[in-house]
């Protein structure tokens, strides 16, 4: 984010950004007309726009390089990736229930000294735990039986292991090299919440790089550098980050080793990216589940192996989540009559504002809505651009900044006479005249020096 001149409070609580993301069009709760669906948000026009410039800065940061190649697989996969993988017998949360109240909850977030405690009623009374899996499974093919079981994938990189070999053939890659993808995950999340922190449907951005064994603790280092670097990249305040390792009870069944970004969100500091060292584990189980050969061979060294995996894995959502809470301020302005006023700014990088920029003609009268929109037809094909011509200028203004537009075109009544309009820019308030004919060139160099 751009440094700000004034003085602002950061956000204090998510409540606050979800009644924003309602009214300014960035995040709806589920089908709301129907009451909603748990833990389901949609992404409304800002949001949708929001969330496809992460995606975009991640793609390019992850792709834009020789070494890694992108991939879109399928979220049905066959059934047994769910057993070589793991999932099938161990991805599941211990549960317990309440006899008191009869609340169920995971029992590893109950924890008080030592003992179950139930978070509702306090009660101490508590059953013996039951894993519960918390992949979704649905049925394919018209019959509802055992055989046509199929999951919702709980994680995208099983569709980048399983295509190794096609990716490293066609590609003709040689180690290392990584695979980068974008898409949708679903778990049964027993205790989804804090917006779009936690859902049982979310998205996922992952990035598997294949090393040769004896290489994977360095690659691990470069990894969780690049990966702090690509937030600094995107502007994100780096008070609000830390790396946090996996004592060794916390590491996942695959890891050698893990460390989470995390990002202090207002609820307190929480994972917003793992990195892991996931050894050969992976291809080593889908070598022996699916019978293929995954092993490489080391033209080099004339070794064959199954190669070591770094994964990076950041949810695009929590990405989002994160970038709306470092956005966000509420700020004091100074008046010229020496009063003081506030506005909130969703202070975003440029490359991440749903709109670049918004025109706003000052009237409804005709010759300056043919102005106004001659500008937005010539802008249209080279950047997201708004139109609004409701309401004051000031309130229109206020708009932009809530949603984050860096850039204002105003057309006034001069506009007509001396083909100039008034560019006002987000941050630091100020306005410049600029010649329509200057405008594409001005625009331009203004948002890559925001
Ligand atoms: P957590 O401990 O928060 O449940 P995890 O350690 O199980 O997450 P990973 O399996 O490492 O998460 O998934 C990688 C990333 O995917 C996480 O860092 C997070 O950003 C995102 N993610 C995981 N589960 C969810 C979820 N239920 N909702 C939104 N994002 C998620």
């Amino acid at each position: 984010m751009s440094d700000n001149p004034r003085p602002f409070e950061p956000l204090r609580d998510l409540q606050t950004l979800v009644s924003l993301s309602k009214q300014r069009g960035f995040v709806f709760q589920s089908s709301e007309i129907y009451g909603g669906l748990n833990s389901c948000w949609d992404y409304g026009p800002l949001g949708a726009n929001f969330k496809w410039n992460v995606k975009q800065a991640w793609w390019k940061a992850m792709t834009r390089r020789p070494d890694i190649v992108g991939l879109d697989a399928a979220i049905l996969m066959h059934p047994l990736v769910w057993k070589a993988s793991g999932h099938v017998d161990g991805f599941s949360d211990p549960l317990v229930d309440c006899r008191d109240c009869k609340n169920r909850f995971r029992q590893d977030t109950a924890l008080v000294d030592g003992e179950v405690v139930c978070p509702k009623c306090g009660s101490k009374n508590i059953t013996e735990p039951r894993d519960f899996n918390l992949m979704f499974e649905t049925y394919m093919g018209p019959v509802k039986d055992e055989a046509g079981i199929v999951y919702l994938r709980p994680e995208t990189a099983q569709g980048i292991f399983v295509n190794f070999e096609n990716v490293r053939v066609s590609q003709r890659k040689k180690l290392p090299f990584g695979i980068a993808q974008i898409g949708k995950s679903f778990r049964n999340e027993i205790t989804p919440g804090n917006f779009t922190f936690r859902t049982r449907e979310f998205e996922q951005m992952e990035m598997q790089f294949f090393v040769k064994p004896g290489t994977d603790d360095q690659w691990f280092e470069t990894w969780k550098e690049t990966r702090w670097q690509f937030y600094r990249n995107i502007g994100m305040n780096e008070k609000k980050l830390r790396y946090k390792e996996h004592g060794p009870t916390e590491l996942a069944h695959y890891a050698k080793a893990a460390f989470d970004v995390q990002y202090e969100f207002p609820m307190g500091w929480q994972e917003l990216e793992g990195v892991h060292n996931r050894t050969d584990f992976d291809l080593s189980r889908h070598q022996e589940f699916s019978k293929k050969k995954l092993e490489y061979f080391d033209e080099q060294s004339k070794e064959k192996f199954i190669p070591y995996v770094i994964e990076t894995a950041v949810g695009c959502d929590r990405l989002c989540l994160a970038l709306l809470c470092d956005a966000y301020r509420d700020e004091e302005i100074s008046k010229e009559d020496g009063s003081t006023d506030r506005r909130i700014v969703m202070g975003f990088k440029p490359e991440f504002s749903p709109y670049k920029v918004a025109i706003l003609p000052l009237s409804k009268k005709d010759p300056l809505l043919e102005m106004a929109d001659k500008i937005y037809q010539d802008l249209i094909p080279h950047m997201e651009v708004e139109y609004d011509e409701s309401q004051s200028i000031g309130k229109r203004y206020r708009r932009q900044d809530e949603i984050g537009t860096p850039l204002c075109v105003t057309v006034d009544f001069d506009s007509l006479e001396d083909e100039s309009v008034t560019v006002r820019h987000r941050d630091t308030m100020a306005q410049d005249r600029v010649n329509v004919s200057q405008l594409f060139n001005y625009i331009n160099e203004k948002l890559v020096n925001f």
